[in-house]
């Protein structure tokens, strides 16, 4: 089987080859992303194997569907970067790790939280500068505060979950309620309007899609109480950031944690600096020293990797099962 995986992770070459070869196949490892440019080297391979950051058109799809491309194996969650409905005419089939380690990104959030809450990126920079002044770094005790979790699926449960051992207030908002969970974690219900005025953090855990594009946008974040954080380890489509942007500088949000960005898959962040592009908006928001950016890095843990290399081969293999 002629699979070509787009990776620039070392990662992927010490969990992902060895599950691939342990069925017979020998993964050609790409160097690169794929996109409309690098599109070409997918040429003439059965089975291509990308992540979040790739990108498959239709116009792609329909290309590499005539040169003999018949799998594409998605090693996220997300699929929004894959056009779906192209690759369903032209009978490619798609498959996705639905559910790696939801743990993974769950502890993820909350660290977020609590380095923002708590200031240890700030404290962290200052210590090492030799400055062990405590001005600016107060924070507050997660107990009794009013988490709100927007989407409780597999992350946003345990998110919920986690917070509620701080006794925070744990409230939810999802079209789609999952009752049973969020009694059991201890979280409860609301609309989205009460959620969005009444807590002090807010966490993402919603697909991107249609209906959920900047749903945090102006009006959304006028709701908001004074000050408010918010988390986003979802999907960087789902907040408008020259919205956002404006809402820091006026003060009305407080903190920002976000793992994913939007146009993040037109950005590079590897481990040379001069693979770094940025965009104006992103740059912006790297301006302000109460948001922390990490480089959509809340699915990697150990166990999460492992996960994927194992559900990404035998994705593979119910694909040649027919
Ligand atoms: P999931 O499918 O289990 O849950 C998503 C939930 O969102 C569902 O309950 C759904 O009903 C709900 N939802 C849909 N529309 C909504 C809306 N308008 N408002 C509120 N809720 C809505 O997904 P999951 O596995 O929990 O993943 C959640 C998100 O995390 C996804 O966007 C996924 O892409 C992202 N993710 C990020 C990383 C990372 O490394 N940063 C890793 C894995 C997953």
């Amino acid at each position: 089987m002629e699979i070509a995986v787009f990776s620039t992770k070392k990662y992927d070459t010490i969990y992902l080859r060895p599950a691939l070869e342990a069925n017979g196949h020998h993964p050609q490892f790409l160097q690169t992303r794929l996109d409309n440019e690098t599109i070409v080297l997918a040429e003439g391979y059965t089975a291509i194997c990308i992540f979040v950051n790739d990108s498959l058109t239709a116009r792609g799809i329909e290309h590499l569907a005539k040169k003999g491309l018949k799998y594409v194996l998605l090693r996220c969650a997300g699929y929004n970067n894959v056009d779906l409905d192209a690759a369903d005419k032209c009978g490619v089939k798609v498959a996705r790790v639905p559910a790696y380690s939801p743990y993974s990104v769950a502890e993820f959030a909350v660290g977020l939280m609590l380095m923002l809450n708590r200031n240890l990126h700030k404290a962290y920079t200052r210590v090492r500068a030799g400055n062990f002044s405590l001005e600016g770094l107060t924070g507050f005790d997660m107990r009794n505060r009013r988490i709100g979790i927007i989407g409780t699926g597999k992350i946003g449960l345990l998110t919920g979950k986690i917070c509620r051992g701080f006794d925070s207030d744990v409230v939810c908002y999802d079209p789609y309620p999952n009752i049973d969970g969020a009694k059991q974690y201890g979280m409860r219900y609301v609309s989205l309007d009460e959620l969005l005025a009444t807590c002090d953090i807010i966490s993402l855990h919603c697909p991107l899609l249609s209906s959920t594009h900047h749903m945090i946008n102006s009006e959304t974040l006028s709701k908001m109480k004074d000050g408010v954080m918010i988390i986003n380890t979802s999907r960087g489509g789902l907040i408008d950031t020259v919205a956002l942007i404006k809402a820091l500088k006026s003060g009305k949000v407080g903190q920002v944690g976000m793992d994913v960005y939007e146009n993040e898959s037109s950005m590079y962040f590897e481990d040379s600096s001069d693979s770094i592009m940025l965009d104006d908006v992103f740059s912006r928001l790297l301006t302000f020293h109460n948001v922390c950016i990490t480089g959509h890095q809340a699915f990697l843990t150990r166990e999460a990797l492992e996960n994927i290399a194992q559900e990404t081969a035998s994705n593979l293999e119910d694909f040649l099962k027919g």
